[in-house]
């Protein structure tokens, strides 16, 4: 009887065979919760195609194959995921063979990538925290932090090294269950972010989870369960030891995935976003925080609402919008002291992005282009004779003209500056050019000219001697 449910199991693909069979296959996961195919809602009509072909071609070579973390987690709340991670118990080595459309990366840990054009299926072999492992010691740092993850291991195993229960789900090929060994489905019905084991260790082994515990928290509206919540203060410091390139990753995920604005409150409310933006943040305590925190908020509600509308987004834009107040404050310190304001300008750019860069490593490519746009500001004030028209065509135009607008919003730049080149870049030639034509008066006086000039330079101060583009 087993033998031909298997079998028509096998050779069924539609859901609603799903549930005449599940009870009788894979029933080897003791010490997990199982739930079976009708108790849940994740069917394989939403599976990505090419990460059920994986999984099926895995089985059938005698592996055992799931689909484990975010789209599990994400089809349970009936979401799109962003991926679709599989891990299985065979080696790397053992899956390049069978896929001849694979390749395997990393050096530490290896990973097989199942490639079918564009679309990538990440398939990872089981691993096991090395904590569990009595033979061996973990490789910790002085801070806790686990240097090294990479022993294979069984499923068992696997659920222990992953971070959170509502991620360590497995959906089983074999029979579309869900398998749970740490009340993760608990959990994902309660909304709860719950690190599986002891919660400040969890951290102290990767701060990275800080982070995405936020991440999920805000993405998924969920709670952070007490003792995640209680952990973060005592270990939000160790933050400042991961590496820069990592963190570049993250705050790419913390910020431009639509929820910015939350995540920004959510990881001021627990000290994180002062580790990862320490001149920001300081920016905020000022008594006259307004400008900045608005400027923040402003950039962050412009990206939510164009990852809405499915338009592009730039980190380095919300970069430049986050570091604009302490870079204008370390120019006027910088001024007061003497220093003549192109200078001064210059100066603090640099030493803004260089002390940011230190903890989050925004990429040679991205600096610059903040500089440009920083550097812009102080061009829009001209609006007589040819610079308009060569403004216009300057590549960073645009970024650097939303800036202007952002600034505007928030009491920072004149508010008929920004209007008058949003008039201007709409409009054809010829009224182009009546609106650059200097005033009759100011044709014939030049002193004129120079006092106003003067007067709209130091309306907007931004002074920055870094663009070559003039
Ligand atoms: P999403 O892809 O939607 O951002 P995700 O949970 O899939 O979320 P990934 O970074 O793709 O996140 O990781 C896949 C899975 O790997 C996670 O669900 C989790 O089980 C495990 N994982 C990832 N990062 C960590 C970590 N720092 N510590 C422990 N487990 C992790
Ligand atoms: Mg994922």
């Amino acid at each position: 009887m087993n033998v031909i449910l298997t079998f028509l199991k096998n050779i069924l693909s539609l859901d609603n065979a799903e549930s005449e069979v599940f009870d009788v296959i894979d029933k080897k996961h003791t010490g997990a919760v199982v739930i079976a195919r009708p108790a849940h809602c994740v069917s394989r009509q939403q599976v990505n195609e090419n990460a059920l072909k994986v999984l099926y071609r895995l089985r059938k070579e005698g592996f055992d194959s799931y689909l484990v973390g975010g789209c599990v987690r994400d089809l349970l709340l009936g979401r799109e995921p962003k991926d679709f991670d599989v891990v299985t118990n065979a080696e790397p080595e053992q899956i390049a063979r069978i896929f001849s459309n694979c390749r395997l990366i990393g050096k530490r840990f290896r990973l097989a990538h199942v490639c079918y054009g564009r679309d990538v299926i990440e398939v990872a072999t089981f691993r096991k925290a090395i904590s569990d492992d009595k033979t061996q010691k973990p490789r910790l740092n002085k801070d806790g932090r686990l240097l090294q993850d990479n022993i294979y291991g069984t499923i068992e195993e696997d659920v222990w090294r992953r971070d959170f229960t509502i991620n360590a789900l497995y959906y089983n090929i074999r029979d579309f269950s869900i398998i749970d060994y740490v009340g993760g489905m608990e959990d994902h019905k309660a909304g709860l972010i719950r690190l599986i084991g002891d919660a400040g260790e969890r951290f102290r082994e990767d701060p990275v989870r800080m982070l995405r515990a936020v991440r999920f928290a805000v993405k998924l509206a969920f709670r952070l369960h007490h003792d995640c919540e209680a952990a973060i203060a005592p270990n939000a410091h160790l933050l400042a030891g991961i590496p820069p390139a990592r963190l570049y990753d993250e705050i790419s995920k913390l910020f431009l995935t639509g929820y910015g604005v939350q995540t920004f409150e959510l990881l001021r409310q627990y000290g994180l976003f002062s580790i990862l933006f320490p001149a920001t943040d300081k920016s905020l305590m000022y008594e006259e925080a307004d400008f900045p925190k608005m400027m923040v908020i402003k950039a962050l509600e412009n990206s939510d609402q164009r990852i809405a509308d499915n338009k592009p987004v730039t980190l380095y834009f919300l970069i430049a919008a986050l570091l604009w107040e302490p870079m204008l404050r370390k120019a006027k310190e910088k001024i007061a002291k003497g220093l003549p304001e192109s200078n001064a300008y210059y100066e603090a750019a640099s030493e803004t992005l260089t002390q940011q860069v230190r903890r989050i490593a925004i990429p040679r490519h991205l600096t610059l282009a903040i500089r440009e746009v920083w550097s812009l500001q102080s061009k829009f004030n001209a609006r007589v004779g040819a610079k308009p028209s060569r403004l216009i065509t300057h590549p960073r135009f645009r970024a650097a003209y939303d800036f202007l607008v952002l600034r505007a919003q928030t009491g920072d730049a004149p508010l008929d500056v920004a209007q008058w080149w949003e008039a201007y870049q709409h409009e054809n030639e010829t009224t182009q050019r009546k609106m650059t034509q200097p005033q009759v008066s100011e044709k014939n006086s030049k002193s004129k000219r120079k006092r106003t000039y003067r007067k709209k330079t130091k309306i907007a101060a931004t002074h920055l001697l870094l663009d070559t583009h003039d």
